[in-house]
């Protein structure tokens, strides 16, 4: 099980430069691990183990993502009129309890897994407006004794000034057939030749948009997962995470 106070205690922030006299006075920042790739790298379940592991938040940007496009769903806006959705982001409010996603109080957890809201959020989350509106939400979830981010952008844009940078990858077929299993046990029908289209789809707007483009961070550690399990990759992080 977790030991959150061995991790609090990282010597990072007690030893080394950090304790130059003028520097004393200054609180340790708060650890970040980003962890970003393509839909169904395995993210999702590595950055949870990790968070549990370690006893830090867990921060699932792909999900903040995903209410905004929800609710732009739901009111029928234009999924790109920058404008209204800048509007409509002022109006909501997002919430994370024990896994559940919750817009304005309402739950919209299994509401935002289905193939039409992925694509949604694909489109709008191209927006500068879009990003701009979520960024200080993102941030916010920074609290001790530390935060595993998981998503696009955490290691370029969002916490650049992250200790570890993990850019998980593997191959579209391989994430088609786990994302195809994970929507199963959601109890959501989809077929894989449609996933790995869909895959394809995502990742190139998610890689080709002109703001915050999918791309590892250029200190970010690559790690492909195709042929390894949850575990070993969560091992692979571990061991990096002690050598910060
Ligand atoms: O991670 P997940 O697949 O839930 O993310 C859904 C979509 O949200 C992605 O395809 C991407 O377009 C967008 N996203 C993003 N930036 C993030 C997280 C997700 O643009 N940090």
């Amino acid at each position: 099980m977790f030991q959150p106070y061995a991790v609090c205690l990282d010597m990072r922030y007690y030893s080394g430069p950090m304790a130059t006299p003028d520097r004393q006075d200054m609180p340790p920042p708060i650890p970040v691990i980003t962890l970003d790739g393509p839909a169904g790298s395995g993210k999702g379940t590595i950055a949870a183990l990790l968070a549990e592991r370690l006893g830090w938040w867990l921060l699932d940007s792909g999900a903040i993502y995903r209410v905004a496009a929800l609710a732009a769903l739901h009111r029928q806006l234009v999924l790109d009129d920058e404008q209204a959705l800048a509007a409509l982001l002022e109006s909501l409010q997002i919430r994370f309890e024990q896994g559940r996603a919750f817009c304005n109080g309402e739950e919209v957890t299994a509401a935002i897994r289905t193939p039409a809201c992925s694509d949604a959020t694909s489109r709008i989350s191209a927006l500068p407006a879009v990003r701009r509106g979520l960024l200080a939400l993102q941030r916010s979830f920074r609290q001790a004794p530390g935060l595993v981010a998981d998503g696009r952008d955490m290691g370029t844009v969002v916490f650049p000034d992250a200790g570890l940078k993990v850019f998980l990858t593997a191959s579209p077929e391989v994430r088609a057939q786990r994302r195809l299993k994970q929507l199963s046990e959601q109890g959501i029908g989809a077929n894989l030749s449609g996933l790995v289209q869909d895959m394809r789809a995502r990742d190139e707007r998610d890689a080709n948009r002109a703001i915050a483009p999918l791309r590892p961070a250029a200190d970010a550690v690559i790690i492909n997962s195709d042929t390894l399990a949850p575990e070993q990759v969560l091992e692979l992080i571990l061991s990096r995470q002690r050598e910060v």
